[in-house]
């Protein structure tokens, strides 16, 4: 197929086709965030990536730093995650503890926990990419940096039974390279594109104003003119693929992905003297000296309890994380007139 021109975005969709079953477990929070390792050979002027993790052989899963495949499973449990997106870094680079990661995903939790894999495609050899499909992952998502990498997508659905997808940042100037991947994609018989709203923040800002790219003013920590990209790609793409193409906003990470699992982790994960709010645990506490009784919190009981002791009642509240760092001092009950404040 011949790319058309990129015409006006007024009459373009967000999306065209069905969703990957990744992004489907994503939107409700149902996918663990698995960060394999920050090591990557590709240095993208756009990285998004945390600088505090980039460059670095750490694991992450979500928020939380872990330091074993075991402590890994606990996370992943906390959440109740039914699926997990396993990225870095490049995550091939650490090659071996992606297979062990994925074995233990799928041995500890089910086959039919859904697991989707991102890399650039440098790493991902023939032989790489069938010893992911037999470990069992079930869908790898291609952001090929370099011109040659598109042809891991190629061998990806050729010789694995993985579900193949393209997964792109999208800014002005990046139309031409998105027609010319998804062209690619759809000869080769993938299975779907994303183009991901191009971030601004604070890891990448000072190389994309270099790049004479600005933030947003409307839409927060985006690129000025990324959701215009997308729309024009995504025109040309109903005009002129048959691949399914989604766009992905920025927002929809932070608004809606991370609240939902937050909010998923909350409720499943909370102690007996927890109540989830939103996203959000609250928990009653008792201070005497250094000592901390902890309660539910009942304004009521924990200044009676307070009282009794000659000690001090305070209502907080914190992400569900695992060591619950109280985020917000919501009340202090006892003894009266304390107001709330951020710890
Ligand atoms: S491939 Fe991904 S992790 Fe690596 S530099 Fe590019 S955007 Fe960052």
């Amino acid at each position: 197929m011949k790319p058309g021109a990129l015409g006006s975005p007024g009459v373009a969709l967000l999306s065209r086709g069905p969703l990957a079953r990744g992004c489907e477990l994503c939107f409700p929070g149902l996918k663990a965030v698995v960060f394999v390792t920050g090591l990557c050979d590709d240095g993208c002027y756009y990285c998004p990536v945390n600088r505090e993790r980039l460059g670095r052989d750490v694991l992450y899963v979500n928020e939380e730093r872990v330091s074993s495949v075991e402590e890994l499973l606990v996370e992943v449990y906390r959440q109740g995650a039914m699926g997990a997106s396993i990225t870095g870094g490049d995550p091939l680079i650490r090659f071996d503890l992606t297979l062990r990661v994925i074995r233990a995903l799928k041995d500890n939790f089910s086959e039919s926990f859904h697991i989707h894999l991102y890399t650039s495609g440098r790493y991902a050899t023939r032989q790489a990419l069938i010893a992911l499909d037999r470990a069992g992952l079930d869908e790898i998502r291609f952001h090929p940096t370099r011109p040659g990498f598109e042809e891991r997508i190629a061998d990806a659905v050729k010789y694995t039974s993985m579900s193949v997808g393209l997964e792109i940042p999208i800014a002005p100037g990046l139309e031409k390279w998105a027609v010319r991947l998804i062209e690619y994609s759809d000869r080769v018989g993938a299975d779907f594109v994303n183009l991901n709203e191009m971030e601004f923040v604070e890891p990448n800002a000072e190389a994309l104003l270099l790049r004479g790219y600005t933030e947003d003013p409307r839409r927060p920590h985006t690129v000025k003119g990324s959701l215009e990209a997308a729309l024009r790609v995504l025109e040309w793409a109903g005009r002129n693929a048959s691949i399914p193409v989604h766009f992905c906003p920025a927002a929809y990470k932070d608004s809606i992905q991370t609240i939902n699992r937050l909010r998923r982790t909350a409720r499943l994960d909370r102690a007996w003297f927890e109540e989830a709010k939103g996203p959000l645990l609250v928990w009653g506490e008792i201070r005497l000296g250094e000592e901390r009784v902890l309660a539910p919190p009942r304004p009521g009981l924990i200044a009676a309890l307070a009282e009794e002791v000659r000690g001090e009642a305070y209502i907080l509240e914190g992400y569900p994380t695992r060591n619950r760092r109280p985020v917000t001092l919501v009340e202090r009950v006892y003894p009266p007139g304390g107001g709330g404040s951020t710890l």
